[in-house]
């Protein structure tokens, strides 16, 4: 059965049939999508917890009436790791949660962090009947999958997906980020004996490290790991591939593939004057500090400044959490310094609403040329210049253009810097023969996620430089069918 089939099949359940006839399409497209409840804007800004509530039973299962059951469903082409879309939201309009959390689990290893941070509105909200064909607001996709693998956890009904019996073969991840996490969970199911190398002291990669508690509760992550965890794969932290050991010693101990999801942690500076003055610093570093190592908690003496007047230099997703960070740190002002336009501004636009309702101040069309610092050395002020727009370059998005004659002084005791990261050089400098692109991005076959070097498999950000957490994922789980066909004779 190839997979058009099979999901016909599926649809053409009885209880799916049952549930499709029970409302009129007509009806269920004049249904207004729900919306995510939010922590209001004044007081979420003083602490930590999540912006976004959740929906309650009774929402989910409204917004999953909204729901056609497309015979051809769209849906599915726009997510990077082929859920089951429809499949899922009529169990959740049939009040059947733990099966549409079972649903998720089948193709997706970590459905409550995508439910929260998948930019769902470029990906299967994009392709939902309703954006495409009606031009209304689509099924509310994300919040319904965020919904099902809330009520599984909150239940403590956990289920891990099914494993096979092992076949006593070694396979190492480098990496636990999302997509070291999709290739282990889709190789311990395959039977095979999986170990998880992280250099960091804890597990997550991005997820822990990066994305703040505001959007991305760590608790969430580790129950999704603990997940992991009971289907056999093991974690090893503060463990270096390439220092702590060499990938032969690794081959030597018995691991017979590898899959390196090491990420793209290498921030990008621009390159000018004042870049190494007090207070200035990369969004890695001052997130890492905050979320990985609790420079924002009681009881933790890990420095960051706090900043009154801060300025966050780039508009993408980064800048939008360094830039609401400092405002919960105490910023007077938190401004985002970015040199486009907001039209083509990378952050998601929800995040982008959610930093104008918390007051954060948007200095589009502007760009930095110079930090300036007082006598000890402290950032003071930011040499702005103002910019307009040209013609679409590389990326497609208008190009911006120094105005001439237009620099200015801005104040800012702390400058965070979140002009994009590169691929992380470690596993290409232990490994001289691996090939690596221009901008230090590991080499792969992209259909089967092998490297130059035949044992060694690689996916997420460490080959598509800074990306999103599901295509991560989807390369993780496309380098672990890679695997198993190498391990097993069908390369
Ligand atoms: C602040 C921030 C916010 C973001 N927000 C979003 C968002 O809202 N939505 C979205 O989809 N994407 C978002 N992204 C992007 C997304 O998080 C990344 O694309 C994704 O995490 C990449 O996954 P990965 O597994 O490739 O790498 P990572 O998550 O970076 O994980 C790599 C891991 O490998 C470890 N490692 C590196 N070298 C070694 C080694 N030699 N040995 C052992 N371990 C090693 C690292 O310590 C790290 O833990 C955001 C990124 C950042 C930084």
């Amino acid at each position: 059965m190839n997979a058009s089939e099979y999901l016909t099949a599926e649809r053409s359940q009885p209880w799916r049939e049952e549930l499709r006839k029970s409302v009129k399409a007509a009806e269920r497209t004049r249904r207004e999508r729900v919306r995510m409840p939010e922590q209001d804007a004044l007081t979420r800004v003083t602490n930590q917890l999540e912006v976004n509530r959740g929906l309650d039973e009774e929402q989910a299962v409204a917004e999953a009436s909204r729901c056609l059951d497309c015979a051809a469903p769209t849906c599915i082409s726009g997510c990077p790791v082929n859920v089951n879309i429809p499949k899922f939201i009529k169990y959740i309009e049939g009040r059947r949660f733990l099966e549409a959390a079972r649903c998720l689990k089948e193709t997706n290893a970590l459905p409550a962090v995508c439910g929260r941070v998948c930019p769902q509105e470029e990906q299967c909200e994009a392709k939902c009947f309703y954006t495409l064909k009606l031009k209304k607001p689509p099924v509310a996709i994300g919040n319904l999958e965020r919904f099902a693998a809330d009520y599984e956890r909150e239940s403590g009904n956990i289920s891990a997906p099914e494993v096979a019996a092992s076949n006593h073969t070694k396979v190492a991840v480098v990496g636990s980020g999302p997509a070291g996490l999709a290739a282990a969970g889709d190789l311990a199911r395959q039977g095979y004996e999986v170990t998880v190398f992280e250099a960091l002291h804890e597990i997550g990669g991005v997820l822990k490290y990066g994305i703040p508690e505001f959007r991305l509760p760590n608790a969430i992550v580790d129950v999704e790991i603990e997940n992991l965890r009971k289907m056999g794969v093991r974690f090893v932290t503060s463990f270096i591939a390439g220092k702590t050991c060499r990938f032969d010693d690794l081959r030597a101990e018995g691991y017979k593939a590898f899959f390196v999801g090491s990420g793209a942690g290498l921030p990008n500076f621009m390159n000018i004057p004042g870049e190494n003055h007090t207070g200035v610093l990369s969004s890695n570093e001052y997130l890492t500090r905050i979320n990985l190592m609790g420079a924002a908690r009681a009881g933790f003496d890990t420095p960051v400044p706090a900043g009154t007047n801060v300025a966050v230099i780039g508009g993408g997703n980064t800048a939008m959490d360094s830039v609401r960070t400092a405002k919960r740190m105490g910023a007077q002002r938190a401004v985002i310094v970015y040199r486009r336009s907001m039209d083509e501004m990378p952050a998601r636009r929800e995040e982008i609403h959610h930093a104008q309702q918390e007051g954060i101040e948007f200095l589009c069309l502007n760009s930095p040329v110079e930090y300036l610092a007082d006598g000890k050395g402290r950032v003071t002020h930011v040499r702005v210049q103002k910019m307009t727009l040209g013609d679409p370059d590389a990326s497609g998005r208008r190009r911006p253009i120094p105005v001439k004659g237009s620099e200015y002084l801005m104040e800012a005791d702390l400058v965070v810097v979140s002009v994009g990261v590169s691929p992380n050089p470690l596993i290409a400098k232990a490994l001289p023969s691996l090939e690596v692109s221009s901008r230090g991005a590991l080499t792969v076959n992209r259909d089967n996620m092998q490297t130059t070097i035949p044992d060694i498999f690689a996916g997420g950000d460490i080959v598509r430089g800074g990306a999103t957490v599901i295509l991560a994922m989807g390369d993780g789980r496309k380098a672990a069918a890679g695997i198993h066909r190498y391990l097993t004779g069908f390369a």
